[in-house]
C-alpha cells in the first residue's frame, strides 16, 4: 500500500516541477564553490540626492556568473543560501569586499567623505555570526569608518527575529553604523516596534513608488511612510524610482532620497568608476 501510496505521490511530481527541484539541488551543489571560484561580483547602485541630484553613496548587490548558467539573480540563489547556511561566508565576503572597494575609491580621491556604501544583510547574519565581532574586523582592516557603513535589513526579516536582532543593531548603531530597512511597506511592522529599532532610514518598497500617480500622491501610503520616518526622525529613501514623473512626485513630498533605473541601474566596478570620474549631476 505504501508502495501505491508513493507511486501515486511521485506521478504528481511531474517534468516541469521534476526539473525545478534537480536545479535547485545543482545550484546548491554549486554555490558551496562559487566564492572560492571566484564566481561572486559585487555591482553597485548609486543613491541619490533628490534635491541636489548628487550621487551621495553606493549600494552593493550581488550578482553570481556561473559558469555554465550564466547570470544568477539573486532573487533566486540567496534565498537558497540562507536555507544552507551558505550567505554566512557568502554574506562576509560581501562586507569585506564592499568596504575594500570604498577604500579604494577613497584613495582614488573618487568619494568625499559624506560617501557611503550600503550592504544588505541577512537574517542569518544577525542570528548565526558574531556579527559585530565580523564588522569590527572588516573596518579595522580596510580603514573604513563605521559612518561610512549603511547596512540594509528587510522589515520582515526584523520582524521576525525582533528580540536577537534589536539588540545587536543597537550595538551596531553605538558604533555610529547607519541602519536601514529596506523593503519598507512589504512586511508587517507596527508602529510601536518600528521605535524600537534605533534605524536611521526607511527604505520605501519599490512597488509603492511603481503606483505612484499625480491622483494617488497624497492618498496613498508613501505620504503617510514619509510621515512616520519625520516624526521618527529618520530619513527616506525611495526604490525604483524609473520615471521622471516619479521622481517629481517624491520631491514634492519632500522625500530627499532615490534610487531606480531613471538615475542609474546597478553598475559594475568599471562602469561605476567611470561615473565616479565623470561625477554627473542629475
Ligand atoms: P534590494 O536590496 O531591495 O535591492 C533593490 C533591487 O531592486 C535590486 O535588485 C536592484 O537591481 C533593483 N532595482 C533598482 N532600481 C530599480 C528600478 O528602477 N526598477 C526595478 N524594476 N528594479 C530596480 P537585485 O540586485 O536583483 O537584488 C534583489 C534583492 O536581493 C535585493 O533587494 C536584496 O534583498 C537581495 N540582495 C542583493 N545583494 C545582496 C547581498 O549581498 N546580501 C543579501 N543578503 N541580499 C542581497
Ligand atoms: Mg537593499
Ligand atoms: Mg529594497
Ligand atoms: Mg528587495
Amino acid at each position: 500500500r505504501a508502495k501505491a501510496l508513493g507511486k501515486a505521490q511521485y506521478q504528481v511530481f511531474d517534468t516541469a516541477m521534476h526539473e525545478a527541484v534537480l536545479r535547485l539541488l545543482q545550484l546548491e551543489t554549486d554555490m558551496r564553490r562559487a566564492l572560492e571560484a571566484q564566481e561572486f561580483v559585487l555591482h553597485y547602485q548609486p543613491i541619490v540626492s533628490l534635491t541636489t541630484g548628487h550621487i551621495t553613496g553606493l549600494e552593493a548587490l550581488l550578482r553570481w556568473q556561473h559558469p555554465q548558467q550564466g547570470f544568477i539573480s539573486p532573487i533566486e540563489f540567496i534565498p537558497i543560501a540562507e536555507e544552507t547556511g551558505l550567505i554566512l561566508s557568502i554574506g562576509e565576503w560581501v562586507i569585506r569586499t564592499a568596504c575594500q572597494q570604498l577604500r579604494n575609491w577613497q584613495q582614488q580621491g573618487l568619494v568625499d567623505q559624506r560617501f557611503s556604501v550600503s550592504i544588505n544583510l541577512s537574517a542569518r547574519q544577525f542570528v548565526q555570526t558574531n556579527l559585530i565581532q565580523q564588522i569590527d574586523q572588516i573596518l579595522f582592516e580596510t580603514q573604513i569608518s563605521p559612518f561610512h557603513l549603511k547596512l540594509e535589513i528587510t522589515e520582515s526579516n526584523i520582524m521576525n527575529n525582533t528580540k536577537l536582532v534589536t539588540s545587536i543593531l543597537k550595538q551596531l548603531k553605538k558604533r555610529r553604523i547607519h541602519l536601514s530597512i529596506d523593503d519598507f511597506g512589504t512586511g508587517y511592522s507596527s508602529l510601536s516596534y518600528l521605535q524600537a529599532f534605533p534605524a536611521d532610514s526607511l527604505k520605501i518598497d519599490r512597488s509603492f513608488i511603481q503606483r505612484l500617480t499625480k491622483s494617488s500622491v497624497n492618498s496613498g501610503l508613501i505620504p503617510a511612510i514619509i510621515s512616520i520616518a519625520r516624526a521618527m526622525q529618520m530619513s527616506v529613501v525611495a526604490e525604483g524610482i524609473e520615471t521622471l514623473e516619479q521622481l517629481t512626485l517624491l520631491k514634492h513630498l519632500n522625500c530627499e532620497l532615490g534610487q531606480g533605473y531613471l538615475f542609474s541601474a546597478p553598475l559594475s566596478i568599471a562602469e561605476t568608476n567611470e561615473l565616479l570620474i565623470k561625477n554627473p549631476c542629475w
